[in-house]
């Protein structure tokens, strides 16, 4: 995919592999994450969606500099993260932060929201006391939390309200790019609306720019410009969001809008049912890796593996994407 001038984030030919060991002797190697590429504008969001398995998470961990990507490379603000030094990894840190999908694991129970929020400030800037807790206060009104429960501790808060505190402390550094993994998926429906609607607000405000990932169809419509479509640690599909949801293009893409309950988007495609099961990371199929789950698969999807490339306007690693276009 071609990077974008005004792009805050790009991803070049992403590749995470896991080596394990297996059985006594043996090994193996788990490749969760096979060439990706693609770049997030600046105050846009870009939704990665995918079955549980397809490499999502794996692509949040090399983003946010908590793992080392095997190969390729991640560039903030057009700066290579994966050449940089520690001194500058530090000050990239503070332009990208995560939000994780469970507030009660990602929050420390032992700890106050003051200590949670002040955290960051502490190791990321010289500020004060005073000019910490200033910050602290204006985070948690930004959040919708009342700044006189900073002294209160993780269990003391609703789920909803949990996951405010961790958008606060994401937002404390005002990171600019902020990398969102499944961040309502924990959470009851009635209260998933109001952590997307805050989310958003906070992109109006202050031109975050999210890289949102999520296995649920209806939440990436809702929120994302443009979505990736991740099957087995690589993209199949990407493009913008209307277009996608209205006219997806690879099978795998039609599959998952035909068993999402997305108003209005399967009723007009073709229903694409996905059968089976995910095959193993540690032993990808040869030629396309969905080629076992399409219902269109012939005897060159064995064989060969499908490019990304541009079909109509999209991005789609499929062999028979023209053909299947108005199918
Ligand atoms: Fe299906 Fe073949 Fe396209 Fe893969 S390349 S999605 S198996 S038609």
């Amino acid at each position: 995919m071609d990077a974008v001038m005004d792009a805050v984030l790009i991803a070049e030919h992403l590749t995470k592999h896991y080596r394990i060991r297996r059985g006594l002797s043996g090994h193996g190697l788990v490749k969760a994450l096979n060439d990706v590429s693609f770049s997030l504008d600046a105050g846009k969001t870009l939704a990665v969606v995918g079955e549980s398995g397809c490499g999502k998470s794996t692509l949040a961990r090399q983003l946010t500099m908590i793992e080392t990507p095997t190969s390729g490379r991640v560039l903030i603000d057009g700066r290579d993260i994966t050449q940089a030094d520690r001194a500058q990894r530090a000050l990239l840190r503070r332009r990208i932060q995560i939000i994780f999908q469970n507030p009660f694991a990602s929050l420390n129970p032992r700890k106050t929201v003051k200590a949670t929020l002040s955290e960051p400030l502490v190791v990321n800037t010289s500020f004060n006391a005073q000019q910490r807790a200033a910050r602290i206060e204006a985070a948690m009104q930004t959040v919708g939390l009342r700044p006189e429960y900073m002294q209160r501790y993780p269990h003391m808060f609703s789920g909803g309200q949990r996951q405010r505190i961790a958008i606060a402390r994401a937002m404390i550094l005002e990171p600019g790019i902020v990398v969102a993994d499944e961040p309502v998926s924990a959470l009851d429906v009635s209260i998933q609306a109001q952590i997307l609607n805050l989310l958003m607000d906070l992109q109006e405000r202050f031109g975050t720019s999210y890289v949102f990932i999520t296995h649920n169809l209806a939440v990436a419509r809702h929120i994302a410009h443009t979505i990736i479509v991740m099957y087995l640690g690589g993209i199949v599909e990407s493009g913008d969001t209307k277009s996608l949801f209205e006219r997806p293009r690879h099978p795998y893409t039609r599959a998952l809008i035909s068993a999402a309950p997305v108003i209005g988007a399967a009723q007009r495609t073709n229903k694409t049912r996905l059968q089976g099961e995910l095959p193993s990371p540690l032993n990808l199929p040869s030629g396309c890796a969905f080629h076992q789950r399409c219902p269109y698969a012939v005897e060159r999807c064995r064989r060969e593996t499908p490019l990304l490339r541009n079909v109509a306007q999209r991005y789609v690693a499929c062999h028979r994407a023209e053909e299947l276009n108005d199918a």
